[in-house]
């Protein structure tokens, strides 16, 4: 019995741990930041002014990479990476089956075709196992998703990467803050790309970033980012000219001034607000310890998890009841659970566009019939995260075999 009194589940019609939903993540906005955004407001500059390269430079310095390029949105971050590395029509790129769309999509955006692979049972991270079997002459890239925020084997994907001859991607939108052998997220692929939604770690509203080590990569990625165009409104201004050229096919893909100044502000509290979410994280794990239908996904000795998820998996062979069963009852306590994700290839558009079907990444769809995300977001106070607690330990103890 927990602090809320006797346990009749809110779905039979008892008391809710939490009248009101508590999210599975959600931003925090202080004065600071409010400050930062107002005097850009009143400034010269909405876009393409001075918050964009003082942003992209404090992003490069913390993930210790040459170079950082922002942009409109964690997408168009994935798109840029696709385009700089010049993937085109019948060009193959192997990607997770467990992660969100965007990944996939990034490389059909270009025309290529995303094969997707199995992930490791384990920590549902990419398998290079299977990478090496998905491998064709048609393979330009990997791109490896530090899913829930936990950096994937860079060192076995690199070696893969370097004997094939192929790039290696890095979506990181889950994983900004943190790190792998002690080196951080961001320059530990070709190309990095993370997202500043309001559930990521650090926002700017809507917005993305590059981080790469590689000059003429950076390059074309800004090129891409402006419509193609090779100056933008800003240099041509210093220079006293109206000359540009497009040199290229690109898109409007820049991001504001307003959102670099929000970005710059939220970025200098990152490390704290990633050592929360581990607290939580580690909160969660102790807890969870004592309920045997409970388990955390695997964490890897060599990495600082960032935590942007944390993912339980139900053993559902102890409990009467599904994973959506146990999720309608977490949601009826006033948790906002979520599932993350539903494998890419098993969506429509794949199926149709590429004849993906069930049964061709076995461990991504087993798992996907087992995971919860729990609430995870720096503000969470203890009491939220003994609510979530008290939560799972009620709606599992009711439903126990
Ligand atoms: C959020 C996210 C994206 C897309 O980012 P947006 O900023 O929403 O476009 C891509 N990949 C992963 C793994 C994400 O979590």
């Amino acid at each position: 019995m927990g602090r809320h009194g006797p346990g009749k589940l809110a779905i039979q019609g008892g008391t809710p741990i939490r009248q009101k939903l508590l999210p599975y993540g959600r931003q925090l906005v202080d004065d600071d930041d409010i400050a930062a955004v107002v005097d850009v407001l009143r400034s010269d500059w909405l876009t393409t002014g001075p918050k964009i390269p003082e942003f992209e430079q404090a992003f490069a310095a913390l993930t210790g990479s040459l170079e950082a390029v922002a942009v409109s949105s964690g997408t168009a971050a994935l798109h840029a990476a696709m385009y700089a590395i010049d993937i085109k029509p019948r060009d193959e790129v192997i990607v997770p089956a467990i992660t969100f769309a965007a990944t996939a999509n990034s490389v059909v955006f270009q025309g290529g075709r995303p094969v997707f692979v199995d992930v490791h049972p384990d920590t549902l991270l990419i398998d290079p196992e299977q990478v090496i079997k998905h491998i064709s002459t048609k393979t330009k890239a990997i791109i490896a998703v530090d899913y829930t925020g936990q950096p994937c084997d860079y060192d076995t994907l690199r070696e893969l990467a370097d004997r094939y001859n192929i790039k290696l991607i890095a979506d990181a939108c889950h994983s900004l803050g943190g790190n792998y052998k002690g080196r951080p997220v961001g320059q530990l692929a070709d190309i990095s790309t993370f997202s500043f939604h309001p559930v990521k770690h650090i926002t700017t509203g809507e917005g993305g970033m590059i981080s790469t080590n590689d000059a003429e990569l950076a390059r074309r990625i800004r090129v891409f980012r402006n419509h193609g165009i090779t100056s933008d409104h800003r240099q041509r201004e210093q220079q006293g000219s109206w000359f540009y050229e497009m040199v290229d096919l690109g898109y409007n893909y820049r991001i504001t001034d307003i959102q670099c100044a929000l970005g710059l502000s939220q970025l200098r509290k990152l490390a704290a607000w990633v050592k929360r979410r581990q607290e939580i994280a580690q909160q969660y794990n102790s807890a969870f310890a004592e309920i045997p239908a409970v388990q955390p996904l695997g964490v890897r000795a060599e990495v600082s998890h960032a935590y942007h998820l944390y993912v339980i998996r139900l053993d559902v062979t102890k409990l009467q009841a599904t994973r959506g069963q146990i999720f309608a009852a977490l949601r009826a306590e006033g948790i906002g659970v979520n599932v993350h994700y539903i494998p890419v290839h098993l969506h429509p558009f794949y199926r149709k566009q590429l004849g993906t079907k069930p049964g061709m990444c076995p461990v991504a769809e087993a798992a996907y019939e087992q995971i919860i995300s729990l609430p995870i977001f720096p503000q969470m106070t203890d009491a939220d995260v003994e609510d979530v607690i008290e939560a799972v330990h009620k709606v599992v103890r009711a439903f126990t075999v």
